[in-house]
């Protein structure tokens, strides 16, 4: 259960990109997954709901269904009870997701792994990283999950050591981005975007605050206004030389990649320009929806450095 990669001795690394959706982990993935030994996986929990036709994207990153995936269809297979069929496994790795690893079991799951679902899933979760690791020759895997309870059971693997990054983004920034639906992602109201950003980045800060060695917070903001810089603290992060960063200034070459869903941007390939900016909110977020996202989000994105008001700071002034 415990195979190591390229015969290497060393934990397997996995960096674990936390926080609420639309926070721009794909393209930071993808980006990472440009370097030699580096896999980025996508979301790597919606795998089996996914591949099972229960979640809204069949498709990997490559173009192909993931059951048809030269990686995936390889790693669907791991922890797969003989004589089942893989819909069944499926819904049996789902129940055990809602089970034990959901953002409200994050906490319990930081303080060890009590109870069968939980362990169970571990043990899945276990292969099913050596067994990515070994098929894409990966020594760094990049799990752009964001889910809480996720990123704290990595801490309990067996030969694996999590790197955190608690990645945030102005929440009205993902208000306005989650207010229309594109390709398969559904649209959600401002109040409902910023209640998940609020218990996703609370649950987030939990687990980095409990492995701070490990851990960096980022906002997006700095990221897209230095995204060289950027990556080169992410590799120091996961203690890999930042000589291996294939960003050029703004730009980066980007192949296919193998994400198991993430951002409608994921199947972009060829050079890739990191815009320095990125307000569309201020012209498009209506007012309402403004006092909504500042009302359920100002403690938490003050101590982000995002200021509510009349200069709408975006936490880089
Ligand atoms: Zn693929």
């Amino acid at each position: 259960m415990t195979n190591t990669p390229l015969g290497n001795d060393a934990p397997l690394k996995v960096l674990c990109i936390t926080g609420w959706c639309r926070n721009g982990s794909t393209i930071i993935g993808n980006i990472l997954n440009e370097i030699p030994g580096f896999f980025h996986v996508g979301e790597l929990h919606f795998l089996w709901k996914n591949a099972a036709g229960r979640g809204v994207n069949e498709d990997c990153g490559c173009g192909r269904k993931l059951v048809d995936c030269p990686v995936w269809s390889m790693i669907l297979p791991v922890g797969q009870p003989a004589g089942s069929t893989l819909a069944e496994h499926a819904d049996a790795v789902i129940r055990r997701q809602l089970g034990s690893v959901r953002t409200r079991h994050t906490w319990r799951v930081l303080r060890g792994l009590r109870g069968e679902q939980v362990r169970a899933h571990a043990a899945l979760m276990t292969e099913v990283y050596q067994a990515i690791a070994k098929r894409g020759e990966a020594r760094v895997i990049v799990d752009t999950t964001k889910i809480p309870g996720e990123a704290a059971l990595l801490a309990h693997l067996d030969g694996i050591t999590p790197y955190y990054v608690h990645l945030v983004r102005d929440p009205r920034a993902v208000a306005q981005s989650w207010s229309t639906p594109k390709e398969y992602v559904y649209a959600l109201g401002p109040g409902k975007s910023t209640g998940y950003w609020t218990g996703f980045n609370l649950a987030s800060h939990a687990i980095t605050r409990r492995y701070p060695e490990r851990s960096m917070f980022l906002r997006y903001e700095e990221f897209i206004a230095d995204p060289a810089g950027t990556i080169d603290r992410l590799l120091r992060l996961c203690e890999t030389d930042p000589a291996a960063n294939p960003v050029d200034d703004r730009t980066v070459e980007l192949h296919t990649n193998h994400t198991v869903t993430g951002n409608p941007d994921r199947f972009r390939t060829g050079a890739t320009v990191i815009r320095p900016t990125d307000d569309s909110w201020r012209a498009k977020l209506p007012k309402s929806a403004r006092r909504i996202v500042a009302a359920l989000s100002w403690p938490l994105a003050r101590r982000y450095g995002y200021r509510f008001g009349t200069t709408d700071s975006d936490g880089r002034g």
